[in-house]
């Protein structure tokens, strides 16, 4: 159907019409997407069945990815991609009078995921299917993903995010693998055949729907699968209340909790990570059943990955059912546990290391609790032995403490891998943060640096410059990345320079349009585009950037003999809800736009955009239209970022901290074409131990800062005279925290090499080419190529 246009204009009519039960001039774009996706899906349905028979026959060691959150975006666009029919499709609708873009604009992004930690999780899934390995992805699948932000008068409203509201054509819904998760009740033992006998009575039980998502990949056969699991009730119970445990149920899948640094320890949180860990297990260790006996062997065969401490519950979930239900010995069925799960670190701020208060867990998982005070009892008594009398070490490390359950001890004691995600992130985890734990158990750590799929965020999102890149150097970047390498002589090729610009310039103009679009507001696509789109987060320092534009107003109104090329700062953020800080900078960012773009002294140097509701599909307009990437966090926050990478394979030049994949990135590209600035991390991290730093003092000796800190609460943005009182106390009475005032001259004097440098314009696309050379590395099929032989032990089984 897809083997060329006349057969495909073909099918595609013949199906619209069956499926949508209307002739092709009645019918909607929204038809059309359906009809196209559907096309898709029985397209792939034979190679899925394949890949599925491959791995239910347990011959090949086969990788589960769980995570809480997958940010998955629109999937039409890059389906059509990887299977190489994309062309095809362009014409065939073409000649029946539709533009394929638009279809593509009709499908609203699965985002079921907040950040950075989601879209990881969905460009692994990518690059697992395109190297042909057996990796699946396990995830929730929430009714309602990350809210929709609106922003009225400058403020952040949420609004609830409806994508099945058209149903979701990329799911199957296999309601004969639903399994049961149990919640509550109390635990019963009795002795049988020399052995307690754990079980559960009066439990509530919910019952997990799995939805399965081909994940199809690039020009291969192998189609993974993402399994959303979706909580219903369970027709068998007798409820006295039958609505209320119908709402009940469905709670647990209904809200994705938007914020993973921000969390306030709600049960119904718990209740979430407890659903997909104990559906996934099950239905995974189902799976292996089919064709073992025992699971003696399930470590050899089977490695589950947990994204983040949310899964963490896999460890004593495991353990469940080989102790109850398979009745191995705790020995054996630890054994097995910590030679199946592997986890990954995101963070070391303070604030999203997640705790759960032993009153709310214990009552919600009686049984679960029971196995991670064993568990606990067990690691405590084990680092008794290796360092007797030493209680402090014991304190430090033990799982549960306080009357909490710490995630990322049950995680790294119950797992054989701990990786960071930047080199910098693993050290501080291995020096600092997680120190007692590698002392204890060092070859567990190890790291596994970020990456981002290259073929959404350049062959998908950027296609002018995939195809001069295709040019210059034959199309094997698309499946191997590191290959771009060899765009390196380019940098100095005249016309391929000059193609480079000419698609820079177009993409800009793109999105100059959507901003007239959307805002109402012109700017220049010949002035500089310098972008930060990210979560907002006082780490992540939005105000620096913020600062600073208020000291170029400043400088431009105050100053006749200063002048700056024109600069565009686009920004695009949502804040979480209950995150009031993080909303005054939203609305901050909007009263000095309001300022800025109004001006008639200033406006035609500079102007500042906010961009409403970013996410995936809007990053892949922004990307390509960037020549700045602003990342910029207070030096070891930031973990890894995958944004910068983004920005960099779309040929922006990073103004950036020594943070993160930031610090590979300046290995690679080499110090002229990256702007570093401000404090290394170790000074942050001392700083943060043992004092030393003033604000005040950066208020007192630098006018810059001091006007643009007095305007904020000086009633400057009129009308609103108190509106930034707690950014202007957070800078000052509190000591900024990240270090904001501290590392603003270094900005602001990276900033104006910026301004030198983009006048010659030359040597800037020069050092934008040499990016995009270097950006191979932070493709996920790196990250996931390290992964496969060093963590999972899995092979690549082309079919
Ligand atoms: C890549 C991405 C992120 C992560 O960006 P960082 O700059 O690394 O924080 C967040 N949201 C979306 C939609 C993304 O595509």
């Amino acid at each position: 159907m897809f083997s060329c246009k006349e057969s495909f204009k073909q099918s595609f009519l013949k199906r619209l019409e069956r499926l949508c039960g209307k002739s092709f001039h009645d019918s909607s774009k929204l038809d059309q997407y359906q009809t196209l996706s559907m096309m898709v899906r029985e397209y792939i349905s034979s190679n899925w069945i394949g890949t599925n028979e491959q791995s239910r026959s347990n011959q090949n060691k086969q990788t589960y990815y769980l995570s809480i959150e997958f940010l998955l975006g629109r999937l039409l666009g890059q389906n059509l991609l990887n299977l190489g029919v994309r062309g095809i499709v362009q014409r065939g609708l073409g000649e029946l009078g539709i533009s394929l873009d638009d279809i593509e604009e009709t499908e609203i992004d699965a985002g079921l995921g907040n950040g950075g930690l989601g879209r990881l999780a969905a460009c692994f899934l990518d690059s697992l299917a395109s190297l042909d390995l057996p990796g699946h992805g396990m995830g929730i699948r929430y009714k309602h993903g990350f809210f929709e932000q609106k922003i009225v008068d400058g403020h952040q409203v949420e609004l609830p995010e409806q994508w099945l509201k058209h149903g979701y054509v990329w799911e199957i819904r296999n309601a004969d693998q639903a399994v049961c998760v149990y919640f509550g009740g109390e635990v019963k033992m009795a002795q049988e055949g020399g052995r307690l006998r754990f079980w559960n009575e009066n439990a509530e039980v919910i019952t997990a729907v799995p939805h399965d998502i081909p994940v199809i990949g690039y020009k291969t056969k192998t189609i993974n699968t993402l399994r959303l699991w979706n909580a219903e009730p369970c027709s068998l119970q007798h409820e006295q209340n039958i609505l209320k445990y119908k709402l009940d149920t469905e709670a647990v899948s209904e809200c994705l909790y938007p914020d993973d640094t921000h969390d306030e320890g709600k049960v119904l949180r718990l209740k979430q990570q407890y659903f997909l860990v104990s559906a996934s297990l099950q239905s995974i260790v189902k799976s292996y059943k089919k064709n073992h006996r025992s699971l003696y062997d399930f470590h050899k065969k089977v490695s589950i990955h947990i994204n983040d401490t949310h899964p963490a519950l896999a460890v004593p979930e495991l353990m469940r059912i080989l102790l109850d239900e398979e009745k191995m010995t705790w020995e054996e069925a630890w054994y097995i546990t910590v030679h199946t799960i592997s986890y990954t670190n995101h963070t070391t701020l303070a604030e999203a290391l997640e705790k759960w208060r032993i009153d709310l867990f214990k009552p919600l998982l009686p049984r679960i609790f029971m196995i991670v005070e064993e568990i606990n009892e067990r690691f405590c008594e084990w680092l008794w032995e290796k360092y007797p009398g030493d209680w402090d070490r014991i304190e430090k490390l033990a799982i549960i403490a306080h009357g909490e359950v710490k995630m990322a001890h049950l995680a790294i004691v119950g797992s054989y891998s701990v990786n960071g995600v930047a080199n910098i992130h693993s050290n501080i985890l291995k020096e600092r943060e997680m120190n007692g734990f590698y002392t204890v158990f060092p070859s567990k750590f190890n790291n596994k640096t970020n990456g981002m799929s290259h073929r959404r965020w350049l062959l998908k999102a950027n296609p002018p410059l995939a195809d001069l890149i295709t040019e210059a150097i034959g199309d094997k970047w698309i499946k191997d990345p590191e290959s771009l390498l060899e765009l390196q002589p380019y940098a100095h090729d005249a016309a391929f320079i000059e193609s480079f610009q000419k698609i820079k310039r177009q993409r800009k103009q793109i999105l100059s349009d959507i901003i007239k679009n959307s805002t109402g507001f012109a700017v220049h696509p010949d002035s500089i585009f310098d972008v930060q789109v990210k979560r907002l987060h006082a780490y992540k320092r939005q105000l620096l950037n913020v600062i600073h534009m208020m000291y170029l107003y400043n400088r431009l109104k105050d100053d006749s003999a200063f002048s700056i090329y024109p600069q565009t700062f686009i920004f695009g953020a949502k804040a979480s809800p209950t995150y009031h800080y993080a909303k005054k900078i939203i609305k901050l960012i909007h009263s000095v736009a309001h300022k800025v773009n109004h001006d008639p002294e200033v406006r035609h140097s500079m102007n500042v955009i906010f961009m409403e509701n970013y996410r995936v599909s809007s990053a892949e307009r922004i990307f390509p239209a960037s020549d700045v990437s602003e990342q910029i966090s207070a030096a070891s926050k930031e973990a890894s970022g995958t944004g910068n990478m983004k920005f960099m394979i779309n040929g922006a030049l990073t103004i950036g901290t020594h943070d993160g994949a930031n610090i590979e990135m300046l290995e690679r590209v080499g110090p002229d074409c990256i702007y570093t600035f401000g404090l290394k991390a170790d000074e942050v991290l001392h700083y943060g131990e043992k004092g030393g730093y003033r604000s005040r003092e950066y208020y007192q000796h630098d006018a810059r800062i001091r006007q643009a800190a007095d305007q904020l609460i000086s009633g400057f943005f009129e009308g609103e005279a108190d509106e930034f009182e707690q950014i202007y106390d957070s800078l000052l009475a509190h000591n900024d925290e990240y270090f904001v005032l501290k590392d603003f001259a270094s900005y602001a004097e990276a900033q104006e090499r910026i301004q030198k440098d983009y006048r010659n314009k030359r040597l800037w696309a020069e050092k934008a080419v040499t990016n995009i050379a270097h950006a191979g590395y932070f493709s996920s099929d790196r990250t996931i190529r390290e992964y496969a032989d060093d963590i999972w032990g899995i092979k690549p089984h082309p079919r």
